[in-house]
C-alpha cells in the first residue's frame, strides 16, 4: 500500500496535499502529514516511524475548508475497487480542489467573485488572465507595466496566481502565487489552446490576439483547470478584454484608502456597504466589480443614469422589479454547477424558482419609459425559458434533498414508472404494516414488533418473555439479549419487492434528474446571458433604491476638467454618525482659478473626509451612480490617487516615510491632466523643513507640469502662500470656533488659508493631562513671542522639529531659546 501510496505521491506537485482514502478515514503521510496537521488542528502521530495524520471521511469538508482556506491544494485519492482480504484495494485521484476553483458552494462566499488568475510578460507587457470558474467569467487584461499589474491583482485579490517557472523573479514575491509550467504561458501554445477550447480558427474575435502576454496569461490557466485540475471547462465564456483605457484606474493603496469594498471596521463602513441594496448574490458580485472599475465613457455612463432616473421616476415599478429580483437565486452558479455534472436537485431546483420570476422582471423593466439605451439591451438579454420552468415545476419536489440517494426529488404524477414503482413500495409498506397486526392477533404477542434494518432487512422482534408463543413458521435470525428476531417466507418476499421497487425507483429518479440536467445544460448559453443581465438590473434598482433613500442626486457629467458640488456629502460617513448631523460642504475645482486646492485646518476638524469625500463622489459618478449632493457637474477623471500620510505599513517591512515617498512618486509618474490627486498630510514622515519642502515642490510640479485636479489637505501653512504665485491654486480652511477655551469643529469649508493649528486644545480633548496641556500652552506662548515666521524655501534642513509647522518655527539655536525659559 505504501508502494501505491508513494508513486500516487510523485505524480502531484509537492506542494499539494493528498488525502489519501483508508477505510472510513483519509489519511495523510510524510510531509503532507506535518504541513495539515496544524492548519486542521489535528494530532500528528507516527507509525514505524512515518509521520502521519488523518480525518474522518464524512467530516472531510470542513477540514479542506481549513486547508484551501490557508492557500494549500488538496488532492482526493478514492478507492476505486472493493475491499477484498489479502487484495490492495486500487486508488484514484478523485478531485483536486484548489482555492482558485473551488466550486462547493458551502466554502464560497456568494457575495464576491473567486479568481483564479494568471500573470506573465512578454517582451514589456505585463499579463493578466483571470477566470471564476464557478460563474465561467473569463477576462484577460494586458499592462504597461507590473506596477498596474499589481494594482489589477489587488482590486481582484485572486485566491490563487499562476505564475510561468521561468519568471519567478519578477512575479515570485506576489501573494497566493503558484509556479506553473512555463511553457503552457507561451503566445503560441497559449493561443492554440484558447482556440480549441472556444472552437475558433483565429482569437481575433475576442480581440486578443495581439495580447500576446494576456492570452499566454488565459492558455495557461486553462492548461492548469484542463490537464492539472481536470475540471470541466465547458461553461467558460470566451476571454473578455479589460482594456485599462475603458476604466478608471485606482491604484491598490488608494483603493484602501478610500475604503472602498473593504475596511477594518467592517463592510458597513466602504462604499460598497453603503450602496449594496442588490438582492441577488450575481449582482452583489457586479456592484463589487463595478466599484472596483468605474468607467470612463460617457456615453454608458449616461445610460446608466438614464435607466436609474427612469426607475426613480417610476417607484411602482422599481419596487416591482425589486420584488421579482428578489426571488432569483443565483443563476450563474448554479448553471456552472449543473453543466459541470455537479449540481444537485436542489440547484435544479433553484433554478426553477429562479428563472420562473424572469417574465414578470421583464415586463417591468419594458413597463418604464423608454429613456435610456440599456433598456431595450438588457430586456432583449432577459431570456423567458417558459417550457423549462414549466417542466422543473412539474418534475422536482418543492424542497428535494440534497443528495440523489435519499430519494424523493422528483415529484409524483411525472413518470408513470415511477409512480408506479413507488406504490408498490407504498403497497407492500403497508401490507408489512398490517402484518404487524395480524400476527400479534395470531400468536396473542401484544409487544410483537415488524423493524427494519440495513443488515436483515425486516424482521419480527419477540421479547424473550413470550418466546414459548412463537410459531412453527418463524425462523429464527439472530438473538438479542432481551428478544429474538425472526423472519417468515412471506415477510422476505415482500420484502424483495418493497426493497428492489425502492431500489429501482431511486435509479430511476437518477437517470430523471440526469435526463432534466442535460434538458437544462442545453440552455447554458441563455441562462448565462439572462443571469449577467439579471445582475445589471439588479445593480441599477439598488442604485435607484440608493439614491431614493439617500437623497442622492443624478450629476451632471461631461469631458471638461471641472469638479463642481453643491452641498455635498461622505456618502459613508453621512450614515455611520449616530449622534452628530453630517454638514454638508461644497467643492468648486475650477480648472482655471482654482484646480488645486490647500486644505488647512486642525486635527480632527474634518480635512480627510472632505477630500475623501470628493474621492467618493468621483466614484459613484463614474459607476453611473447617483452621488450625496444637491448638484454635481464632474469632468470625468481618468485615475484617481488617494495617498493619505502616516499609515504605517510595517507588514510590507517599508518605513512609513519610503512608502509615502513611493506613493507620491507614482502619482507624480503617473498622473494626467484628466485625474484627481488627493493628498493628506504629504512630507510628514521625515523633519519638518523636509518634508515642507517636499509637499511644496510636490504642489508645484502637480499645479505646473500636470495641471490635474488636487486636494491637498496639510499642516503646513507655508504652502498656502503658493496662492501668491500661482494661478489655479485656492486656499481653503475648514471653520472652528473657540468657546471659553474650548474648541468646536463646525466641520465647514470656507475659502481662505487656516489661522491657528488648535493642536493643545485638540491634545486635551484627547485626554492630555491638565499639567502638561498648561506647560505646553506656556511653551507655546513664549515660541510664539521669539520666533519668527520662516520662509518655507529659504530655511536649512538642519532643523529637526517635527512639530505641527503651523506653530511658529523657533529659530535655530533653539536650544538657547529653551535654556533660558
Ligand atoms: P482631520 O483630517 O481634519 O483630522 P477628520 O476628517 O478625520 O479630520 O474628521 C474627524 C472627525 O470629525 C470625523 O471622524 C467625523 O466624526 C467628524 N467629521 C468630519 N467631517 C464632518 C462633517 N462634514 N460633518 C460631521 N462630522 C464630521
Amino acid at each position: 500500500m505504501m508502494a501505491q501510496y508513494q508513486s500516487m505521491r510523485k505524480s502531484l506537485p509537492a506542494d499539494m496535499i493528498l488525502f489519501y482514502r483508508l477505510g472510513d478515514f483519509y489519511e495523510m503521510f510524510f510531509e503532507d502529514a506535518k504541513a495539515a496537521s496544524p492548519i486542521m488542528n489535528v494530532a500528528l502521530t507516527k507509525r514505524g516511524g512515518t509521520p502521519m495524520c488523518g480525518v474522518p471521511y464524512h467530516a472531510a469538508q470542513g477540514y479542506i475548508a481549513r486547508l484551501l482556506k490557508a492557500g494549500k491544494r488538496v488532492a482526493i485519492a478514492e478507492q476505486t475497487s472493493e475491499a477484498v482480504a489479502g487484495k490492495l484495494v486500487s486508488r484514484e485521484i478523485a478531485r483536486i480542489l484548489t482555492p482558485g476553483s473551488i466550486d462547493d458552494i458551502a466554502l464560497l462566499d456568494d457575495q464576491r467573485p473567486n479568481y483564479l488568475a494568471a500573470v506573465c510578460r512578454h517582451g514589456k507587457s505585463a499579463g493578466l488572465a483571470c477566470v471564476d470558474h464557478t460563474t465561467g467569467e473569463f477576462t484577460i487584461a494586458e499592462f504597461a507595466d507590473i506596477g498596474q499589474l499589481e494594482d489589477e491583482l489587488a482590486r481582484i485579490s485572486p485566491s490563487e496566481l499562476l505564475i510561468p517557472d521561468h519568471q519567478t523573479a519578477e512575479f515570485g514575491k506576489l501573494v497566493n502565487c503558484l509556479v506553473y509550467e512555463g511553457y503552457t504561458f507561451l503566445p503560441e501554445h497559449a493561443s492554440q489552446l484558447l482556440k480549441e477550447q472556444f472552437n475558433v480558427h483565429s482569437l481575433d474575435g475576442f480581440g486578443c490576439a495581439a495580447l500576446h502576454a494576456a492570452s499566454g496569461a488565459g492558455g495557461a490557466i486553462l492548461h492548469y483547470l484542463i490537464h492539472q485540475l481536470r475540471r470541466p471547462c465547458g461553461h467558460l465564456h470566451p476571454p473578455r478584454v479589460r482594456e485599462s483605457a475603458d476604466h478608471v484606474l485606482i491604484d491598490a493603496s488608494s483603493q484602501r484608502n478610500l475604503d472602498l469594498v473593504d475596511s477594518r471596521s467592517g463592510k458597513a463602513h466602504t462604499l460598497l456597504g453603503v450602496l449594496d441594496r442588490t438582492a441577488t448574490p450575481m449582482g452583489a458580485r457586479l456592484l463589487r466589480d463595478w466599484i472596483l472599475h468605474p468607467l470612463r465613457d460617457l456615453t454608458a455612463l449616461t445610460a446608466r443614469q438614464d435607466l436609474i432616473a427612469s426607475f426613480l421616476a417610476e417607484p411602482y415599478l422599481l419596487s416591482k422589479c425589486r420584488e421579482a429580483l428578489k426571488g432569483i437565486r443565483d443563476i450563474e452558479r448554479t448553471t456552472s454547477r449543473l453543466s459541470q455534472g455537479s449540481g444537485n436537485a436542489r440547484d435544479l431546483q433553484s433554478l426553477g424558482v429562479s428563472i420562473s420570476h424572469i417574465p414578470a422582471l421583464k415586463e417591468d423593466l419594458s413597463s418604464l419609459p423608454a429613456a435610456s439605451s440599456l433598456q431595450p439591451h438588457l430586456c432583449s438579454r432577459l431570456h423567458t425559458f417558459h417550457e423549462l420552468t414549466e417542466m422543473l415545476a412539474q418534475a422536482l419536489t418543492d424542497e428535494p434533498p440534497a443528495h440523489l440517494r435519499d430519494g424523493g426529488v422528483i415529484r409524483d404524477g411525472w413518470s408513470p414508472e415511477l409512480d408506479e414503482l413507488r406504490n408498490a413500495s407504498r403497497g407492500g409498506k403497508d401490507w408489512i404494516a398490517r402484518l404487524q397486526e395480524d400476527e400479534r392477533k395470531r400468536t396473542g404477542i401484544d409487544s410483537l414488533k415488524i423493524k427494519f434494518n440495513n443488515v436483515f432487512g425486516y424482521f419480527i422482534e419477540i421479547t424473550t418473555t413470550h418466546l414459548a408463543k412463537v410459531p412453527d413458521d418463524y425462523t429464527r435470525k439472530q438473538t438479542m439479549s432481551n428478544a429474538e428476531r425472526y423472519i417468515t417466507p412471506a415477510l422476505k418476499e415482500m420484502e424483495n419487492k418493497v426493497l428492489g421497487a425502492e431500489e429501482r425507483s431511486k435509479q430511476l429518479e437518477a437517470e430523471l434528474f440526469a435526463q432534466l440536467r442535460t434538458q437544462v445544460i442545453t440552455h447554458l448559453p441563455t441562462l448565462q446571458e439572462t443571469a449577467a443581465a439579471v445582475a445589471e438590473i439588479d445593480v441599477l434598482c439598488a442604485l435607484a433604491e440608493v439614491a431614493q433613500y439617500h437623497r442622492h442626486c443624478r450629476p451632471v457629467l461631461n469631458q471638461e476638467k471641472g469638479f463642481f458640488v453643491t452641498n455635498g456629502r461622505h456618502p459613508v460617513l453621512e450614515q455611520t454618525l449616530t449622534d452628530v448631523k453630517f454638514v454638508p460642504n461644497d467643492t468648486e475645482l475650477d480648472p482655471e482659478t482654482a484646480r488645486l486646492q490647500i486644505l488647512t485646518g486642525p486635527n480632527m476638524a474634518g480635512k480627510s473626509t472632505y477630500i475623501r469625500q470628493i474621492a467618493l463622489i468621483a466614484v459613484m459618478a463614474q459607476i453611473g451612480a447617483f452621488v450625496p449632493a444637491e448638484a454635481a457637474t464632474i469632468g470625468l477623471v481618468d485615475r484617481i490617487f488617494c495617498r493619505v500620510g502616516a499609515s504605517d505599513d510595517l507588514s510590507r517591512g517599508q518605513s512609513t516615510f519610503m512608502v509615502e515617498m513611493s506613493e507620491t512618486a507614482l502619482i507624480l509618474n503617473h498622473a494626467t491632466d484628466k485625474s484627481l490627486v488627493i493628498l493628506d498630510e504629504i512630507g510628514r514622515g521625515t523633519a519638518t523643513f523636509d518634508g515642507l519642502s517636499i509637499a511644496w515642490a510636490v504642489a508645484e510640479h502637480l499645479h505646473d507640469q500636470i495641471g490635474c485636479r488636487t486636494l491637498f489637505a496639510t499642516h503646513y501653512h507655508e504652502l498656502t502662500d503658493l496662492s501668491n504665485t500661482k494661478a489655479a491654486v485656492a486656499n481653503y480652511n475648514v471653520a472652528v470656533r473657540e468657546w471659553n477655551e474650548e474648541i468646536i469643529f463646525l466641520h465647514k469649508i470656507l475659502p481662505g488659508a487656516a489661522d491657528k493649528s488648535y493642536g493643545i486644545q485638540v491634545a486635551r480633548l484627547a485626554g492630555l493631562p491638565k499639567p502638561v496641556v498648561e506647560r505646553a500652552k506656556s511653551i507655546l506662548s513664549h515660541l510664539e513671542l521669539h520666533s519668527v515666521k520662516p520662509e518655507a524655501k529659504k530655511q536649512g534642513p538642519k532643523a529637526k522639529n517635527t512639530d505641527q509647522p503651523s506653530l511658529p518655527k523657533p529659530n535655530p539655536p533653539q536650544m538657547d531659546l529653551f535654556a533660558d525659559f
